[in-house]
């Protein structure tokens, strides 16, 4: 469903993405885990064209991506993006940063987008929320209406950068059991996370990165109790 395919990227003299080839099939949970600056964000953001490449190819459902237009809000309509800080529109009340997307890429009536949206706030556990504006609720609720956001479109996959980092410990597992529950349904799911209980309870495949490469690739069980190099050793001995 997603094939990234030698892909490079450098911020002026840093070679943040170096040659990366990856593949994410339908349905799969796959894990990105890796040290800070690794580039795991910059690996989501170009799936997502948020961010350029200087070289490769990256294909969702055998698309390429393009490089603007029409086409541009098509596909960034089938890749849902969920990132650490929430960015709900702060200006619009819960249910409208659900329906917006709907309405205005989707075509979908106002009314539709509204049974639509409640659905999903229900599914994440927030419709009681839906009325009042992001800063009225909690990080855990904001996260989960930012999950609710992605879902209403209809993604073919889900892109997650460290959705659970910027939570309070409390609200952590609220947000996870809403990765796990939508992992279990069969979405296919691109993770960045350091948590564990998600990766081994829901990830098919963990990627780890350093310094821009994708150094290992393995199953989650395989990683973390028997990764293969010594920058993933040092790593999880780190993060353990
Ligand atoms: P973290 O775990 O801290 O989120 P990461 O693995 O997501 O790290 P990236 O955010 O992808 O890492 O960043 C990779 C490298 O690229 C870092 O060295 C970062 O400073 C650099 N970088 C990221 N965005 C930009 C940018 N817009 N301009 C210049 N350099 C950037
Ligand atoms: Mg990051």
């Amino acid at each position: 469903l997603v094939v990234v395919t030698d892909v490079n990227k450098h911020f002026g003299e840093l070679h943040v993405l170096k040659n990366i080839n990856a593949v994410v099939t339908r349905g799969e949970v796959v894990v990105v885990i890796g040290p800070s600056g690794s580039g795991k964000s910059t690996l989501c953001r170009a799936i997502n064209r948020l961010e350029t490449i200087d070289s490769g190819v990256i294909t969702i459902d055998g698309q390429a991506l393009p490089e603007e237009g029409r086409g541009l809000a098509r596909l960034r309509a089938d890749v849902g993006m969920v990132f650490q800080a929430f960015n709900l529109f702060a200006h619009m009340t819960v249910l409208q940063n659900v329906t917006l997307g709907p309405i205005k890429v989707r075509g979908l009536s106002k009314a539709d987008a509204e049974t639509r949206a409640m659905a999903l706030l229900e599914r994440v556990g927030v419709a009681d929320q839906a009325h009042k504006m992001p800063a009225q609720l909690s990080g855990g609720q904001q996260q989960r209406v930012a999950i609710a956001r992605a879902l209403a479109m209809e993604p073919k996959v889900i892109l997650l950068d460290e959705p659970t980092s910027a939570l309070d410990p409390e609200m952590i597992n609220e947000v996870l059991e809403v990765m796990i529950d939508l992992a279990n349904d069969g979405m296919t799911m691109i993770v960045v996370t350091h948590e564990m209980g998600f990766a081994r309870r829901a990830a098919n495949r963990v990627i780890f990165m350093a310094e821009g490469e994708i150094v290992e690739e393995s199953t989650p069980d395989r990683f973390f109790t028997n990764p293969q190099t010594t920058r993933a050793k040092d790593f999880l001995s780190k993060i353990l």
